[in-house]
């Protein structure tokens, strides 16, 4: 299918319903709960079946359609983070925000309104960010998260690991949270163990709050409890699931 079609064609699934959000859990390494959940978009195009958003964010971004994607987003998953909080399943939200997105000058303004009219605790939303955007329009990119991390929510670093990485992003950006990418967490070479090392040294002496990504065996779960991450991500704790089936786990493990 044309690029061309597949963003009319995504343009009409964000009428109709076919663009969802699904949550996948992040577990706090100390206590074991659910502290946070992070919201990944799908496609479910009627006759391409699940689409992951590599087939699709691209897409978006070359056709102005992320900014639309971005306000579904904010808007249904902060309405999922209310829900949850709500019924006492208390929950913090992470959310990706794309290149254009956040240098947007809009972005900024309408997530701190999304979010003081969710009444969500600031402190419990996580915006993630990859390193490669950081890189290309930091001017753009600072003046929508200095006032949404001075209302207090988190900026995270994604994927850390993955490509090109520099720490001094971390101070760039004001981050509050790291994300190692699961490349850089299940790499079997002492030289990448020695890095992340450092790497978890170098954050929790800022305060920084270190997330491991791709935990798919119960080694990757030991490496991350071995490095000190405060909390983890993957398939072995918990795949992204729909907002119902992730409310019923919190309910299960809330008990
Ligand atoms: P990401 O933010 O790094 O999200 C984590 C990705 O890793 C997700 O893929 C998730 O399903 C996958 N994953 C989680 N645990 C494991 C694991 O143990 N093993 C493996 N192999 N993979 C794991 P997904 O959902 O396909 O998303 C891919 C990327 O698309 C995301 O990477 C994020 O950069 C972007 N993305 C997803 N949703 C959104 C969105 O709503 N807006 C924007 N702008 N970008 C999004
Ligand atoms: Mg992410
Ligand atoms: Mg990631």
């Amino acid at each position: 299918m044309t690029n061309s079609r597949l963003a009319r064609e995504l343009a009409a699934a964000l009428d109709n319903g076919e663009v969802i959000l699904l949550y996948q859990p992040q577990i706090d390494l100390a206590t074991g709960r659910t502290v946070a959940v992070e919201a990944l978009c799908r496609w479910l195009h009627p006759e391409l079946g699940l689409l992951l958003p590599y087939a699709f964010i691209p897409v978006a971004e070359e056709s102005r359609l992320i900014g639309r994607i971005g306000e579904f987003v904010i808007v249904e998953s902060l309405a999922a983070a209310a829900s949850w909080r709500d019924a006492g399943l208390d929950v913090g939200i992470a959310i990706n925000v794309s290149p254009s997105q956040l240098t947007s000058s809009s972005f900024g303004p309408r997530l701190a309104d999304a979010v003081h009219e969710s009444r969500l605790d600031p402190t419990t939303v996580t915006l993630e960010i990859t390193e490669t955007v950081a890189i290309e329009n930091l001017f753009g990119a600072t003046s929508n998260l200095d006032p949404l991390r001075a209302a207090g929510m988190v900026v995270a670093i994604d994927d850390y690991g993955a490509g090109y990485s520099s720490l001094s992003r971390l101070d760039d950006l004001g981050a509050g949270e790291l994300k190692i990418d699961r490349t850089l967490l299940q790499s079997e070479s002492p030289t990448n163990a020695t890095h992340l090392t450092d790497v978890v040294a170098y954050a929790h002496e800022r305060s920084i709050r270190v997330v491991a990504e791709g935990v798919e065996r119960p080694e990757h779960l030991d490496r991350a409890r071995q490095l000190g991450c405060d909390r983890a991500q993957g398939f072995l704790l918990g795949r992204p699931a729909s907002q119902r089936e992730i409310s019923k786990s919190l309910l299960a493990e809330r008990v």
